[in-house]
């Protein structure tokens, strides 16, 4: 959905500004799912947008339902890149994680999206599409989407642009309206987008995926640790804390005998101690099952290690997982079809 094309089209026809305004309350208020559905247009105005810009960029290919109410999506781009959405619910809450990108480069040992490689960069649009798709489904049940997180496929910071652009459009309180501080960003530690996110007026929230509280055991996870190392994260943090005065959501996923140790704990205590006396809250996630050879901490692990983070001062909760049972839960999206996709367009270019 390329909302800002659609009503760049509509300037450049000479309609007036209310005609815009209502192409935007059609889209992002009544959530309509086609140009034809915006009843306030003329028939003729609505053929000519359809014929111009296609009202939707993303095909969905499949939509899975979780036994907790998750509900999953498979999409592919006009260009033929998969790509997945979650949905969750929380009592009245709903909370859609959207992917930044098809795939990613990154390639973290712990997580099925990284094992794809990166198919292509999402537009904002594409990005956008995601949350249409989401608050039409909530809105099946009389709900609103309470909290966006870019959680699903991809690294955010690889695709600065058009992830703050997502942002803004989210945000705009003629559209969607949804608060910048419902809008996270989670980053494996992507330093140049740290220190960009610190000087943006829009005030979306920050997590860093650490997993590690050193460079042995973070750079055994995390192939990104040996560019940007748990010293210089840290640095990057505390800039951030400087500029913004937001507190930082640090995301640590707790592998049995990797980095569950009370040792790891204290060790990552002092570190975020070190950097930003309450500056941070740990989100610690119980692994979901990718295929690799980890595995999730057992709930004694988990309860030790829980208690060293609070006897330390440090802020934390446990995440729950979500939609297990579909492959919706964090770091188990993946889709065949990257690599095959890009092959494909590579062959197309060189005949
Ligand atoms: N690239 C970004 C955002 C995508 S991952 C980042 O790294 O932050 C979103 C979260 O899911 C990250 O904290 C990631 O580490 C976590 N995750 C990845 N694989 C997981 C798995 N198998 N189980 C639980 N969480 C996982």
């Amino acid at each position: 959905m390329q909302l800002d094309a659609a009503i760049g089209a509509l300037a450049g026809w000479g309609e007036p500004a209310y005609r815009r305004a209502q192409v935007r309350t059609a889209v992002t208020r009544d959530l309509v799912a086609s140009w034809d559905g915006v009843s306030t247009l003329s028939k003729t105005l609505r053929a000519r947008l359809q014929n111009t810009v296609p009202f939707a960029d993303l095909v969905s290919e499949d939509t899975q339902r979780s036994s907790d109410g998750t509900v999953k999506s498979r999409f592919r781009t006009h260009d033929g890149f998969p790509l997945e959405t979650v949905l969750m619910q929380h009592g009245e809450r709903r909370t859609v994680c959207v992917s930044s990108q098809s795939g990613c480069a990154l390639a973290c040992a712990f997580c099925a999206t990284g094992s794809m490689g990166l198919g292509r960069n999402l537009n904002a649009g594409e990005i956008f599409e995601q949350l249409l798709w989401a608050a039409r489904e909530a809105k099946k049940d009389g709900a609103r989407i309470s909290n966006v997180v870019l959680m699903g496929m991809g690294e955010p910071f690889h695709n600065y642009d058009e992830v703050l652009g997502f942002c803004r459009l989210a945000n705009d309180a003629d559209g969607y309206g949804l608060g910048a501080r419902s809008i996270a960003i989670s980053t494996a530690g992507w330093i140049p987008g740290i220190d960009r996110l610190a000087k943006e007026p829009i005030q979306v929230k920050l997590a860093v995926s650490l997993h590690g509280p050193n460079d042995e055991i973070r750079g055994s996870l995390m192939p990104v640790n040996r560019r940007y190392p748990v010293a210089e994260v840290m640095e990057a943090c505390q800039r951030y804390r400087d500029e913004t005065r937001r507190r930082i959501f640090i995301e640590y996923l707790l592998l049995e005998g990797v980095n569950d140790a009370p040792d790891q704990a204290n060790e990552l205590s002092s570190l975020l101690h070190r950097t930003a006396p309450g500056g941070f809250h740990v989100n610690l996630i119980v692994y979901n099952p990718t295929g690799s050879d980890y595995r999730a901490s057992g709930p004694d692990a988990i309860g030790l290690f829980k208690g060293i983070l609070e006897r330390r001062g440090i802020d934390h909760s446990l995440r729950q997982s979500r939609g297990r049972d579909i492959d919706a839960a964090c770091g188990q999206l993946t889709v065949r079809g990257v690599r095959e996709r890009r092959a494909e367009l590579r062959r197309a270019r060189s005949s």
